[in-house]
């Protein structure tokens, strides 16, 4: 590519969506080390969820065996002919990632990666899509608002420590592998980023992921209140019944959801799905 990307967007006269979350990465080592960061090689195909202009999928393209870019916005199109010319091994698909069917689309891809610098506007829901229903997804790598990655890979015990620590948990083990000032975006966003990498590996089983979905909600219902008292509202158990269930589970009756690890969640939702 000769040009400079932000030559390109502006003779293709594009506008930037903020409310689409659309702050693209221009630095050539920024994109070199993302994609290092990510492990992918040859053999691996890659999802990207929010292509933009088109400079992670080019640098991806020169790595890996095949990338499907997912993006909304149409009016990047231009853009995209611009930037992508040449990369027979991308194709961008001009849809909301979130409609998408991922059984229907896995049927057909077989195995892939995901490697993204999200919008930041629809991060969660969409790590919760692929953590709830993907199956033949192997892990991700994707860009997110830094305390955002802190919630991820919070331990137990911790103020970042919640809900989506927990059922991200259930399916994937996380670290942050890169911290990313909000300097080196454009337009420059008002928080800094981190690449989190997320291994899927099914970490432990549970007997119903509803139970355990409704016990890990609950708990952090309302963080200030003991776990026993977060139960009783969410399951409309007796205050005995709690008891019964926290004791069986050997969880101190005072505890608050926030002290309990993914694993302990496990084995109270487990209990709670045979003994209620
Ligand atoms: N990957 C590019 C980069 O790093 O320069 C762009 C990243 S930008 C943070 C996020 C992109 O996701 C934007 O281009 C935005 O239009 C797109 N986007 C927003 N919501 C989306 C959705 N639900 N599905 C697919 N793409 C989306």
């Amino acid at each position: 590519m000769e040009k400079d990307i932000k030559t390109i967007l502006a003779e293709c006269g594009f506008s930037f969506k903020k409310q689409l979350g659309q702050n693209f990465i221009t630095d050539k080592n920024l994109l070199s080390s993302i994609v290092a960061a990510s492990g992918v090689g040859k053999e691996v195909t890659v999802i990207e969820i929010g292509c933009g202009a088109g400079t992670l999928t080019r640098a991806l393209s020169e790595r890996v065996k095949k990338v499907i870019a997912f993006e909304v916005d149409k009016t990047l199109q231009p853009v995209l002919a611009q930037t992508l010319s040449g990369c027979t091994n991308a194709e961008v698909v001009f849809r909301d990632f979130l409609k998408v069917g991922l059984k229907e689309f896995e049927k057909e891809q077989g195995e892939y990666f995901v490697v993204a610098n999200l919008p930041y506007y629809v991060t969660t829901p969409l790590i919760m899509k692929l953590i709830e229903e993907s199956e033949k997804c192997k892990g991700l790598s994707v860009m997110v608002q830094e305390e955002v990655a802190e919630r991820f890979c919070a331990k137990e015990g911790t103020p970042e420590y919640g809900a989506i620590t927990a059922m991200i948990a259930l399916r994937a083990e996380c670290e942050i592998t890169k911290r990313v000032p909000r300097t080196l975006f454009y337009p420059r966003p008002n928080v800094d980023s981190a690449v989190v990498k997320f291994t899927f590996c099914n970490r432990f089983a549970v007997k119903d992921k509803a139970v355990y979905k409704k016990v890990v909600h609950a708990a952090f219902s309302s963080r200030r209140k003991t776990l026993e008292n977060n139960l009783v509202s969410a399951f409309k158990l007796t205050r005995e019944k709690a008891r019964e269930v926290l004791t069986a589970c050997g969880i101190d009756l005072k505890a608050r959801g926030e002290t309990l690890s993914p694993e302990r969640f496990a084995a109270l939702a487990d209990y709670m799905t045979t003994a209620l």
